[in-house]
């Protein structure tokens, strides 16, 4: 089975610091297409979420559960379908967990629990920790959704590739990971 990992926040939704109410989730421009151009590709559709603002008491785990019941019903409403599956890591950047992104916890029990295949599977994110994750945990596709902030990367990273808008993927799949 081949997965698309996805970052939420800066990818899914805008990105406006520990969101985690209705109405501060902002769908980004172009995620529905994006999400049905995968799913008619037949990849798992995975989300993959740092959400430390749980572990800093910024807000609960219940807060952030509903948020998700929200965005799903929402992608379901527009697409007959949404995420397969979502995992977050909850904790403090200072708990040392071994789920939080850069760490690879996150996508390693996905690959686990749906028997991945990563030479197939690709990750979103609009973070160097985002792709930084995905070359720990082997998927071969990184997507780097680049915004304002340059970060650097201290590991080196293969088959990554930069975009500027989410609508900018299906032609870049289709003409380089498919060729
Ligand atoms: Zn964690």
């Amino acid at each position: 089975m081949k997965a698309i990992f996805f970052d939420r926040d800066g990818v899914v939704n805008r990105d406006f610091g520990y969101v985690y109410q209705q109405e501060d989730f902002i769908f980004m421009d172009g995620i529905f297409e994006l999400l049905d151009f995968f799913k008619k590709q037949n990849y798992l559709l995975i989300l993959v979420t740092n959400q430390s603002g749980i572990g800093m008491g910024y807000y609960t785990e219940e807060d952030f559960l509903t948020l998700n019941e929200f965005m799903q019903n929402e992608i379901k409403k527009k697409l007959g379908f949404n995420f397969d599956r979502i995992y977050f890591c909850p904790h403090h950047p200072d708990d040392n967990c071994l789920c939080r992104k850069p760490k690879p916890g996150m996508i390693q029990k996905a690959t686990k629990d749906y028997k991945i295949n990563l030479a197939q599977s690709i990750l979103i994110g609009d973070r160097i920790r985002d792709v930084q994750a995905a070359q720990y945990g082997g998927i071969k596709y990184k997507i780097l959704l680049q915004g304002s902030e340059v970060e650097q990367t201290d590991i080196p990273i293969s088959n990554l590739y930069k975009v500027q808008t989410l609508k900018q993927i299906p032609d870049l799949i289709v003409n380089e990971f498919y060729k």
